[in-house]
């Protein structure tokens, strides 16, 4: 288990640049599924069992990255971000391309005081990425460059904003051996900048209801943001709403029952920000009820981004439970 998550946090899979991430997700659940696709503009999707009413579970699996827009001078380059990333996020930090090349991106200031408006005022404007010398092209994906580590029930690593949900989808499909109905298990393109994949990624498909499996914030460090309630360890979120959606309320309720009669820890979410594929998926189609689920997690859209092992095996817990409920 640890070991998916440190895979695919590991792997390159900026917004429109998901080969890599998507074949690494096909290497691990091929053997335990009984087929999948890969839709016309990258979603993947995998299926396991028969009868009943069957449900979709989304993943997104790209994740958060930066593109190069110009350049300044050689080895010098301006950039913009692929997804929500903020410039203070981006600053002094390595970050790896989709050509191997490797930078670090840095703040212009010819003087002190430049320095202290900048760092007040930060915008990719006056970001620039330092190659070292090398030529890049205009166009050139990259993510942070950010390594796995663990420590006690916490797990840090870039791009758990969703490898941590496609992941529990990998988890899933290995530990459900015979489902009592069929499921789909969608690992959605291009989430992050738009919710581009999960508009279509159903079509394929007759489900009767669909829940994305995602992140969401946290509030469980000395100051946090008082309107959040969600904490790390607590078990997955159940989410009531957020900015973009409105959980289908007969999934949230089944969610919750489930939970409860299999004593999982579950936490009830209302996010006053946000959004997840369940968005997408509510308006696909003529329809479909969709709900989210929610990893717990600390520092989003940064390198170094924490979830609880606990609630990640809870979350896997309580879909496995939810499939199984008939
Ligand atoms: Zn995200």
């Amino acid at each position: 288990m640890i070991e998916t998550i440190k895979a695919l946090t590991e792997a390159f899979g900026p917004s429109g640049r998901e080969d890599k991430i998507r074949n690494l997700i096909i290497e691990m659940i091929k053997d335990h599924v009984d087929g999948y696709n890969v839709d016309k503009i990258g979603n993947l999707i995998a299926w396991k069992g028969e009868g009943g009413e069957p449900v979709l579970f989304v993943s997104h699996m790209d994740e958060i990255g930066i593109v190069i827009t110009n350049e300044i001078e050689e080895g010098f380059y301006r950039i913009e971000p692929v997804g929500g990333m903020s410039p203070y996020s981006a600053l002094s930090r390595r970050f790896i391309f989709e050509d191997g090349t490797i930078g670090v991106v840095s703040v212009e200031h010819e003087t002190f005081e430049d320095y202290k408006k900048a760092l007040s005022n930060m915008t990719f404007d006056n970001l620039y990425l330092d190659t070292m010398g090398k030529k890049m092209k205009i166009g050139t994906f990259g993510v942070y460059m950010s390594s796995f580590y663990e420590s006690g029930d916490l797990m840090m690593s870039k791009a758990m904003d969703d490898r941590s949900g496609a992941a529990v989808l990998v988890e899933l499909v290995k530990k459900l051996k015979n489902p009592k109905r069929k499921f789909y298990v969608a690992f959605s393109i291009q989430e992050e900048v738009g919710l581009v994949g999960a508009s279509v990624v159903a079509y394929p498909v007759d489900v009767s209801e669909a829940i994305a499996i995602d992140v969401t914030d946290s509030a469980d460090t000395p100051k946090a943001f008082k309107r959040v309630p969600m904490k790390l360890g607590k078990g997955p979120a159940i989410k009531v709403k957020d900015k973009m959606s409105i959980s289908d309320k007969r999934i949230v309720d089944k969610l919750v029952e489930v939970a409860e009669k299999e004593e999982i820890p579950y936490q009830m979410e209302v996010l006053i920000f946000g959004g997840t594929d369940a968005a997408a998926l509510m308006k696909t189609k003529d329809g479909i009820p969709s709900a989210t689920v929610s990893i717990p997690t600390r520092y989003i859209h940064t390198p170094s981004e924490v979830v609880s092992k606990k609630d990640f095996e809870n979350t896997v817990k309580l879909l496995s439970a939810y499939v199984q409920r008939v």
